[in-house]
Order: structure tokens, then sequence, then C-alpha cells
């Protein structure tokens, strides 16, 4: 055999060593039967004394927020878990992931998720994968008035979410908007905002069944934000004015609570 053919080989059985786990992973946290384990991971993502200043201050309840909203909004899809989610703030990291390729080919795409699922895998000082630990790496920003953050993403293979956010105490309830959004990812939801920000009409609104010019004061967690009365694009002040709307619950298969709950009449 070439070296060549060897190396494809390597390869593939990679891919499908990672596939099999990514598919155990999303059957054990898509289930909704034992509260998320979620790790999030600091990182200063600028080099700035303020997001040394930010991370060393920051403390496990100041992510609450996240917990109380998806036991809050599983509730109303017949989820019935208290805690909805173990979060566990970890030390700093010193390093930073992977970043995302700049044109999006998709080998490219491909050998970058690898990657960065490698490196997390290194990171995390374990020999054994966590398997079902959602971990967000969260990469705090000093702000740069005019300059937006790098995009944040999750994604569902390796339950990894990389957030970029604002280094500034004022913004933590709205950082949690972001980590929420990209945590749900890491669970099979999509984006719900189109061109410009605009939540898509009607999955990216709340109360999906009042007709879109009616102005809402909640926003679908997949679009992040809503229309208000002034028909402005605004971003909700926390995770208390996000709802998860019916075509995200399905994406998340909170459906799957709604029916053990229904079926067995409790
Ligand atoms: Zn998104």
């Amino acid at each position: 055999m070439t070296f060549r053919r060897i190396r494809i080989l390597i390869l593939l059985g990679l891919l499908a060593a990672a596939g099999g786990l990514t598919w155990l992973e999303q059957t054990m946290v898509r289930a909704w039967r034992a509260p998320l384990d979620i790790a999030v991971i600091p990182i200063n993502g600028d080099g700035s004394e303020q997001a040394a200043r930010t991370i060393r201050a920051l403390q496990a309840r100041d992510f609450d927020d996240i917990g109380a909203f998806l036991e809050r909004e599983a509730a109303r899809y017949g989820g019935k878990l208290t805690p909805a989610a173990q979060i566990a703030l970890l030390p700093e990291l010193h390093e930073q992931p992977p970043a995302p390729p700049r044109e999006a080919s998709v080998l490219k795409t491909v050998w970058w998720s690898l990657k960065l699922r490698w490196w997390v895998y290194r990171q995390s000082g374990e020999w054994l994968p966590q398997l079902g630990r959602i971990k967000l790496f969260v990469l705090y920003h000093a702000p740069d008035e005019g300059v937006p953050l790098a995009h944040s993403l999750g994604i569902q293979k390796g339950l990894i979410g990389v957030v970029h956010a604002f280094a500034d105490p004022g913004q933590t309830r709205q950082n949690n908007i972001v980590i929420a959004h990209e945590l749900l990812h890491t669970l099979g939801a999509t984006d719900k905002y189109g061109p410009g920000g605009w939540p898509v009409y009607p999955q990216g609104y709340a109360e999906p069944e009042l007709p879109q010019q009616a102005p809402r004061h909640r926003a679908e967690i997949m679009a992040g934000r809503l229309v208000d009365a002034a028909g402005r694009l605004v971003m909700p002040p926390s995770l208390d004015q996000c709802v998860i709307g019916p075509m995200t619950a399905h994406e998340i298969n909170l459906d799957a609570a709604f029916e053990r709950r229904f079926a067995s009449g409790g």
C-alpha cells in the first residue's frame, strides 16, 4: 500500500470514529432526560488587562440565567428537568482555539472541525473524551467602539461552542444570550435571522402566531434580536426576554420531552 493510501485510510478511520462519537453524544444530550452537562472555559481573547480582570472576577453564578432560561423554556414544551443544566466554570485556558477557515470550502471546513475537536480533546487533560459534555469556550475582549466581535459559533460535532464576549460586567447578561444561542447550536438548532441580523418571520419571532408587524418584547433565541415598537432591531437586555420558539424546540428535540410527558399522562 502506498503512503498516500495509508494516509487516506487513517483519515477515513478518524472521520468514522468521530462520526460514531457525534451520533452517541447527540443521542445523549437531545434525549432531555438528564440535566445538560455544560463546561464554560474562559479565555483572554485579546490579551487585554480588561479581559484578564473580567476573567478573574468570573463566578459560576454569572451563568445562572442560562440554566434558568433552559429550565423555563423546556418546561413550556413539557420538559420537567430541575435543573435543566449543570454549568461548571473551569479555570482560564491560556490557549486560543484554531480559527475557522476564511473561505468556506468543504474540505477546509472538515479539516478545521477535526482540528478543533482534537484541540478540545487535548486541552481537556483527560484520556477519554468526556461524552455528552458541552464545552463552551468564551473568549473575552475589551469593548472597542465600533469594532464588532468575531463571529461566535456552536457546532454539533463534538458539542463545542466558541463564543466571543465583551469583557465588561455590564454585558454579562447579554453575553449569556450569545452563549445560550451557541449552546443551542450544539444541540442542533439553526439560525433564524437573515441579512443584517433581522429575524426571519415567523420562526425568528417570539409569539410567531402574531402578525409580523406586531411589536415584540421578547426575542426568539436563535434570532437573538427583536423588532421593537419603533421598528428598530434590538438585542434584548437578558435571557429573561428570550424564548425558544416552536421550530427551535423541534430542532433540539424538545418534542421528545413533550411526547413523553403527555404519552405517560404525567
Ligand atoms: Zn447562530
